[in-house]
C-alpha cells in the first residue's frame, strides 16, 4: 500500500520550497501527498515578498476534511507562520496520533521570516514532545537550543537540547557547515557523512524533511532513512534548475531520474554488448588487454557513474568473450575517456576501446571517421593517460572525433578509442570495422 504523506506548511510561488517541494518529493519517493497549506507567500528566487496567512479555520478545515477521507502515515511540519497556527497544528497533530518529521523552519535561504520568533516558544513546547525526528539546520538548531552551532561538537550539544524538549530524535543537517549531517536519538549519535554539494539550495531543507518522512512512513529505521534522505537531498541539489535570478530551486524529482538515468545506461550498454558478441570478427578488433564498451549517466562526475562491463571483453578466436556483466564503477579506463570526453561535449557519453593497427586505422579513413590522435611521449609524468590522452587529442583537432588512436609507448599498447553518443553508436562502428577487417579475412 502507498504510503499517504501530509505536508503542514506554506505555499512558495516559486515552486522550488514549501508545499511544492514536499509533494514533489513524496511523490519521487514512493509516497501520496496531501497537504494543509498554513500560508501563502509570495516570492521568487531573489526571496519572500510578501506572505499571507490563513486563518486558523482555514487551516483546522483542511486538516479535518483530509482527515474524514484519508488514514494518513506520517506528518511532515514546515513552515507554521505564527504562534496561533503553530498552537493548532499541535493540537490537531496530537489528536491525530501519527508521527512527525518536524522541520523547523523560521527563515529563507533567500531572505524573510517564515516564523515569528514568538512562534518558537510553542515550538518548542507543543511541537517538539510529538516529533519522531526534528531537522533543524545549524541556524534553526540555534535558534530552538541557544547554542551556537559551528562544528560537530556544538552541533551534537544543539541536538541534546531539542531532545530534552522531548523530541524522539534530531537531525541538524550539515549544508552549512562541511556536508555531514549529525542523528542524535534513540540512544545514539550516528554521523550521515556528506560533502559540500555544487548547484541551487533553495528548498533542500524542505526536500530533505520530506524525503525523510518518506522513507519513515516506508518503515526505513531512522539510520537507513536518513542516508536515503541525504541520498535525495543531495542529487536534488546537484540537479538543481538554473531557473531565476536569484537561489536556484534544487530539483526534487533529481535522484529518481539519476535512478531511471542508470538503468537506462546499463540497458544500453548490455544491449549493444549482446549485439558486440554476435559479431563473429569482433575478436579480430580486441587488443591484448581487453575491450571495453561503456556509457555514462548525464553530468557523471566520476568512474562510479559510468557503466561498463566487468573484466572486459576479451578475444576467444575471431569472436570475443564477455568476462562479467555491466556495472557501475567496472572500468576506470573507459570512465576517464568518457568523461574526458564529456568535459568537452556533455552528449558524447558513450566509448569502447579497439585494437590499434596499422590496418584498421585505414580502415576506420575508409571509413570517412573524424580521427584525432595523442602521442604517449609527450605525456605528463603523473598525468592520467586517458583523461590526459582524450583531452589533449579532442583539444588539438579542434573538432569532436569519433575515433582517437596512439601508437602506445614503453610497456603500452597502442590503442583506438571508438567515441560517441550512445553505446549503440559506438559498437555500430565497431562492427562495420570487424565486418570489413574480417571481409580481408584478419588481414592485419
Ligand atoms: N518558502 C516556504 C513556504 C518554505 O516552507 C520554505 C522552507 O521551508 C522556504 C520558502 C525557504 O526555502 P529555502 O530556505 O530553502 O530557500
Amino acid at each position: 500500500m502507498i504510503p499517504i504523506l501530509l505536508t503542514i506548511g506554506g505555499s512558495d510561488s516559486s515552486g522550488g520550497a514549501g508545499i511544492q517541494a514536499d509533494i514533489k518529493t513524496f511523490a519521487s519517493q514512493g509516497a501520496y501527498g496531501t497537504s494543509v497549506i498554513t500560508a501563502v507567500t509570495a516570492q521568487n528566487t531573489l526571496g519572500v515578498k510578501d506572505t499571507f496567512k490563513l486563518s486558523p479555520e482555514a487551516v483546522v478545515a483542511q486538516l479535518e476534511t483530509l482527515k474524514e477521507d484519508f488514514n494518513i502515515d506520517y506528518v511532515k511540519t514546515g513552515m507554521l507562520c505564527s504562534t496561533e497556527i503553530t498552537s493548532i497544528v499541535a493540537d490537531q497533530i496530537e489528536d491525530l496520533c501519527v508521527p512527525l518529521v518536524l522541520d523547523p523552519v523560521i527563515e529563507a535561504e533567500a531572505g524573510g521570516t517564515l516564523l515569528d520568533r514568538s512562534a518558537v516558544e510553542v515550538m518548542r513546547k507543543k511541537l517538539i514532545p510529538l516529533a519522531r525526528v526534528v531537522t533543524p539546520n545549524i541556524f534553526e538548531a540555534e535558534a530552538l537550543s541557544g547554542v551556537k552551532v559551528i562544528d560537530q561538537e556544538t552541533a551534537q550539544k544543539a541536538a541534546e537540547k531539542i531532545l530534552n524538549f522531548g523530541a524522539q530524535a534530531v537531525i541538524v543537517t550539515g549544508g552549512h557547515l562541511e556536508g555531514t549531517d549529525f542523528l542524535s536519538g534513540d540512544g545514539a549519535l550516528f554521523l550521515i557523512l556528506g560533502d559540500k554539494v555544487e548547484g541551487g539550495n533553495h528548498g533542500v531543507g524542505c526536500t530533505y524533511s520530506a524525503a525523510l518522512a518518506t522513507f519513515l512512513a516506508r518503515d526505513y529505521p531512522i539510520k537507513e532513512a536518513a542516508f536515503a534522505a541525504k541520498d535525495v537531498a543531495t542529487t536534488s541539489i546537484s540537479r538543481s534548475y538554473f531557473v531565476g535570478k536569484g537561489a536556484s530551486p534544487v530539483n526534487q524529482m533529481g535522484k529518481a531520474l539519476e535512478d531511471a538515468d542508470r538503468f537506462q545506461v546499463l540497458t544500453e550498454v548490455d544491449r549493444a554488448v549482446n549485439l558486440l558478441m554476435s559479431e563473429p570478427s569482433f575478436g579480430l578488433l580486441v587488443p591484448e588487454v581487453g575491450s571495453n564498451v561503456g556509457m555514462a549517466i548525464e553530468g557523471a562526475k566520476d568512474y562510479l557513474d559510468v557503466a561498463a562491463v566487468q573484466g572486459r571483453l576479451v578475444k576467444s578466436g575471431r569472436k570475443a568473450h564477455q568476462s562479467g556483466c555491466v556495472r557501475f564503477g567496472s572500468s576506470k579506463h573507459v570512465a576517464r575517456i568518457i568523461l574526458a570526453a564529456m568535459s568537452f561535449d556533455p552528449r558524447e557519453r558513450a566509448a569502447m576501446n579497439i585494437r590499434f593497427s596499422r590496418s584498421i586505422l585505414d580502415v576506420c579513413e575508409d571509413l570517412n571517421l573524424k580521427l584525432a590522435s595523442f602521442n604517449r611521449k609527450h605525456e605528463p609524468s603523473r598525468a592520467k593517460t586517458m583523461s590526459w590522452g582524450t583531452s589533449k587529442a579532442i583539444a588539438e583537432a579542434g573538432f569532436f572525433p569519433e575515433a582517437i588512436w596512439d601508437e602506445g609507448g614503453m610497456g603500452k599498447e597502442p590503442m583506438i578509442r571508438l567515441l560517441g553518443s550512445s553505446p549503440a553508436q559506438v559498437v555500430n562502428r565497431a562492427m562495420i570495422i570487424a565486418e570489413k577487417l574480417g571481409e580481408s579475412d584478419g588481414n592485419l
